[in-house]
């Protein structure tokens, strides 16, 4: 992202826990219909990075701006980071399994609406309508009266994503999406994400290399809490330090 339109702009961030220092001066930008793929070894700072942009962790330092109108993140709690349109997606899915897949679609709808809208929200035919749009978007149209139980484990990762669509975000942070899926689940987890990045920010952390070389992106790779090395797949793996820091110890 070219400074200045950035969807988020994180910058000189830092975090220490106990005198260990898990994010340390670390800077991040991705424009508004950019997918991104986060990597680095156990330990780099991946969580705690999407744990700052999110809320759950104040950074010491730093400045994390969100939206054209440079919103300042550190200034709001989680509920309303959430609000502002950046949706977290973590890597076990935590649908309602004894509610089929228009319920958990319908719930995280309403979830959407303001907490005095929610006492008298009816579905109409316009919500009707968007969980069918949704549905038919992460793969799951033909399957909108299951239950969640019965979903397989791609399938519940893509209601999920649904879920978090139903809140119109403009940045998903995905972590390890791919994680125990099927080829065939995984290469449509590829498109999934791949669409959904042509309209909204994602930020993708994965370990899979080979999901990340699919995913055809921009590559950030994390170490010791700031950023190594940036740019396609092939050109930070043919970088010397992120060679080191992945087979060197
Ligand atoms: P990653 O997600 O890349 O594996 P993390 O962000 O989970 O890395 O962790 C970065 C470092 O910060 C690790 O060394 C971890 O042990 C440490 N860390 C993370 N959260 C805490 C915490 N709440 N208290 C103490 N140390 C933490």
């Amino acid at each position: 992202a070219q400074p200045g339109n950035a969807q988020l702009e994180v910058s000189g961030i830092s975090v220490t826990f106990d005198g260990f220092r898990a994010i340390n001066n670390l800077s991040f930008a991705i424009g508004p219909a950019e997918l991104r793929a986060v990597i680095g070894p156990n330990g780099a700072g991946k969580t705690t990075f999407m744990d700052i942009v999110t809320g759950k962790t104040r950074p010491d330092e730093g400045r994390v701006l969100w939206g054209e109108t440079h919103q300042n993140l550190l200034k709001m709690n989680e509920a309303q980071i959430a609000r502002a349109g950046i949706g977290r997606k973590f890597q076990k899915p935590t649908v309602f399994e004894d509610q089929s897949v228009t319920e958990n679609l319908m719930m995280a709808l309403k979830a959407n609406r303001s907490p005095f809208s929610v006492l008298v929200w009816k579905a109409g035919a316009k919500d009707r309508a968007r969980v069918e749009e949704i549905a038919a978007q992460v793969g799951l149209g033909d399957h909108l009266p299951r239950k969640a139980g019965e979903l397989s484990h791609g399938q519940k990762q893509w209601l999920e994503i649904g879920m978090l669509l139903a809140q119109e975000p403009r940045l998903l942070l995905v972590d390890e999406p791919a994680a125990g899926m099927t080829l065939a689940e995984r290469e449509q987890t590829t498109a999934l994400l791949v669409e959904l990045a042509k309209t909204r920010a994602v930020v993708v952390v994965e370990h899979d290399m080979e999901f990340v070389r699919r995913l055809n992106c921009k590559v950030t790779v994390l170490h010791e809490g700031s950023v190594l090395a940036e740019g396609t797949l092939d050109h930070v793996t043919a970088d010397q330090r992120v060679i080191e820091v992945y087979l060197g110890r």
